[in-house]
């Protein structure tokens, strides 16, 4: 799966949104890693999805991206949603912005 793959929809305007990304490098990485979060500018909507994080981190793996002595997935599943927790919360109290879950499909 690469990246573009990833689509979720705002629920309010059902807009196609892709994911922005977060930089989670850490000191097992010489790669930058990139985690997912989809926010919708016009409703003021953000999004951390937990699946698509997942995916994201399993990819990684994939691409050689973090070392062998990379912490578990569950470590690292963990590292990274407080990273990206961190910029949507700041999101929220600067920018007004409201946590809620984007969806799946388009309906
Ligand atoms: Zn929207």
């Amino acid at each position: 799966m690469s990246k573009d793959d990833y689509v979720l929809y705002c629920p309010k305007c059902n807009g196609e949104k892709r994911p922005d990304w977060v930089i989670g490098t850490r000191s097992y990485s010489a790669q930058r890693l990139d985690v997912p979060y989809f926010a919708c500018g016009g409703c003021r909507l953000i999004c951390i999805d937990r699946t698509v994080l997942r995916q994201a981190i399993s990819s990684w793996r994939r691409d050689g991206l973090v070392s062998k002595n990379t912490p578990s997935h569950k470590q690292l599943y963990k590292e990274m949603l407080d990273v990206v927790n961190k910029v949507v919360d700041m999101y929220c109290q600067t920018a007004g912005y409201k946590r809620c879950r984007f969806r799946k499909a388009n309906s």
